[in-house]
């Protein structure tokens, strides 16, 4: 049984932390919140006074924080204290930059390292059902697969040291604009009589299908699982959509790559969070786009 350390104990990482104590593993959780760290600890997971408490000798080190400069931070302070040839692993969705300086870190000390950030939300962090695409050296992702395994349900070696993280930004920003889409079209269809039933019908066999049109319907209605049936409570918050297109967007201009609607996407998402719909799921933006036409 490997000791762990994990750190951040937010939305995600408390009942990440508890899947794997759960499991037996020996986990020791820490987050700068005491309020975060005392409701990781009502879920069953140890918590520390301090991050190198946490990690002291620890032979795992898992990260699930907010930003690149917060996991460079907390790399930068553990992996001195972690014991020889640890395995770090951050399940934050960051900046590829950051990313990849994280392995180059942990290479310096000897370390191993794996970007393996996540999707399926907190639901899915409860349910041991989450995704995670992984960007690592084969031995790395070898020795991070069981315990990935614990907390997830879907494992993907995607490529290596930064490209799990390359693979979420690709992944969300084909989400963010296809709900976009999803909702331009059912406000147009809302204005010229076509009822949102009638459009899901065709749409969801024909070549209009998504993920946000069969899982996500913007439209109260059509898929009852959906948010927009429970006034947008997320689910996905807009706030996040928007930090993942932003993230997208900066390594679209760093690589010299062309995504036009993704800034639109961006901009769209920024507005509806700049009219209160920040906390709401990213569906919500179809209240705001189908609003807007003409009204
Ligand atoms: P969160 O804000 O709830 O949790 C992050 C935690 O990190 C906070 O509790 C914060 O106090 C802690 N933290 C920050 N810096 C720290 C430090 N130096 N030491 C100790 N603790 C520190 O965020 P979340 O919703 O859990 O998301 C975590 C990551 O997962 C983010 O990168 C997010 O983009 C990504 N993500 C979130 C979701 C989601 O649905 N919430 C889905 C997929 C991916």
């Amino acid at each position: 049984m490997a000791r762990i350390a994990f750190i951040g104990l937010g939305a995600m990482g408390a009942p990440m932390a508890a899947s794997l104590a759960a499991a037996g593993e020996a986990v020791m959780g820490f987050d700068r919140l005491d309020g975060a760290g005392a409701a990781a600890a009502a879920l069953g997971v140890p918590v520390a006074a301090a991050a190198e408490e946490a990690a002291t000798q620890a032979e795992v080190v898992v990260t699930m924080l907010q930003t690149g400069e917060q996991v460079l931070d907390v790399w930068r302070t553990l992996l001195p204290v972690a014991a020889k040839g640890a395995l770090f692993v951050d399940c934050s969705t960051i900046d590829l930059e950051s990313a990849r300086s994280a392995h180059l870190i942990a290479r310096a000390s000897q370390a191993m390292a794996i970007d393996a950030p996540v999707s399926g939300g907190v639901v899915g962090a409860r349910g041991r059902s989450l995704t995670f695409m992984c960007g690592a050296e084969a031995d790395a992702y070898a020795r991070a697969k069981p315990l990935l395994e614990t907390m997830g349900a879907r494992i993907f070696h995607c490529g290596g040291p930064g490209l799990g993280q390359a693979a979420k930004l690709c992944n969300n920003l084909m989400l963010g604009v296809t709900m976009i889409a999803t909702a331009e079209a059912f406000g147009l269809a809302s204005r010229i009589g076509l009822q949102p039933e009638a459009l899901f019908e065709v749409a969801a066999v024909s070549s209009g299908q998504s993920w946000s049109l069969t899982s996500y319907c913007p439209v109260p209605g059509p898929v009852p699982s959906a948010p927009a049936n429970r006034d947008y409570r997320p689910g996905f918050a807009t706030r996040l959509m928007l930090k993942d297109l932003r993230l997208a967007e900066a390594a679209a201009g760093k690589a010299g790559a062309v995504t036009p609607l993704c800034a639109a996407a961006a901009q769209l998402y920024a507005l509806y969070e700049a009219q209160g719909g920040g906390a709401n799921d990213f569906s919500g933006v179809y209240e705001m786009i189908a609003g807007a036409h003409g009204e």
